[in-house]
């Protein structure tokens, strides 16, 4: 599959294409079909109420994000959609019908190469347009708790990512790259979602993630993994990228270097909803050009 050099052309998929999947928290069976768009943006349907209109995407639908990025879609609630919009994002697709008999993408192996392999199997097409391509003029930065993240100026997308934590496995980890189709197919979208033992156990007696196995996601215990072998040495925090870059994806992709320091998907949402709001023009393309600054 020959993927598009760079993020500044508009992408929509040749074809549609199919997976199924267990959802993570209800455990059930769900299937999603990806379609080529004639309209920019990614768009929410519902293979089992297709009288609704679909649902172009934005950060503030964002209703929860505790485990996962869960969207509040008119009358419907739609969760854990951030690694099929890192991997439509991060392959250079700007618009695409994501259609849903369910309420929760499925998580497949918990990582984003499931959807990029069913973008390889359908194949891109280049439509016409200007990506939204958001572009900066000062450094944005969110906070939450001890966790921030930082979007600065760039000519191209960089992302970065640094977590910590006790558990001796994971330790302290940092990684950041410049990115483009090529750049995630090979380095982020392989990474897979992670938690830890206690924190697995804790959510099942609650009866949360009853989708979640030891085939979904790397589960860690102290110093060591309860599924190895990795994808990489350093693959949960190549993992915070992928997420970050999903959750970037619900405002398009910004021209910026965006660093997280101990990500979550609610420090992510809330940087996109920071750049959503930007008061600044957001198409190059924009008919209108900046009045002369003085000096
Ligand atoms: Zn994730």
């Amino acid at each position: 599959m020959q993927w598009p050099a760079d993020y500044s052309g508009c992408w929509t998929l040749q074809n549609a294409v199919e997976r199924q999947g267990i959802g993570l928290h209800g455990g059930l069976e769900t299937t999603v079909r990806l379609q080529p768009s004639a309209r920019p943006g990614f768009w929410v349907g519902w293979l089992d109420q297709p009288q609704l209109p679909l649902c172009r995407l934005n950060p503030h639908q964002v209703s929860d994000t505790r485990l996962c990025t869960a969207l509040q879609l008119n009358q419907r609630r739609l969760a854990t959609v951030e690694h099929l919009l890192a991997a439509l994002a991060g392959t250079g697709v700007t618009q695409a019908e994501i259609l849903v008999d369910g309420d929760e993408i499925p998580l497949l192996d918990g990582s984003a190469l499931p959807w990029v392999e069913a973008l390889g199997e359908v194949g891109l097409r280049a439509v016409s347009g200007n990506p939204a391509g958001l572009e900066l003029q000062a450094p944005i930065t969110v906070t939450s708790g001890t966790s921030f993240a930082t979007a600065l100026p760039y000519p191209g997308l960089r992302l970065g990512a640094a977590i910590e934590f006790a558990d001796a496995a994971i330790g302290r980890q940092l990684f950041s790259l410049d990115l483009n189709p090529v750049s995630f197919v090979e380095q982020i979208a392989p990474a897979r979602t992670f938690g830890l033992r206690s924190q697995v156990d804790q959510l099942r007696a609650a009866g949360l993630i009853r989708g979640g196995c030891l085939e979904n996601a790397l589960v860690c215990d102290g110093d060591q993994w309860l599924n190895p072998p990795l994808r990489f040495a350093a693959e949960p925090v190549r993992h915070k990228i992928l997420d970050l870059l999903g959750d970037l994806a619900l405002v398009g992709l910004p021209r910026a270097q965006v660093f997280a320091y101990r990500g979550s998907h609610g420090l992510h949402t809330t940087m996109a909803a920071a750049l959503a709001d930007l008061p600044s023009p957001r198409l190059r393309s924009s008919p209108t050009p900046a009045p002369p600054s003085p000096g």
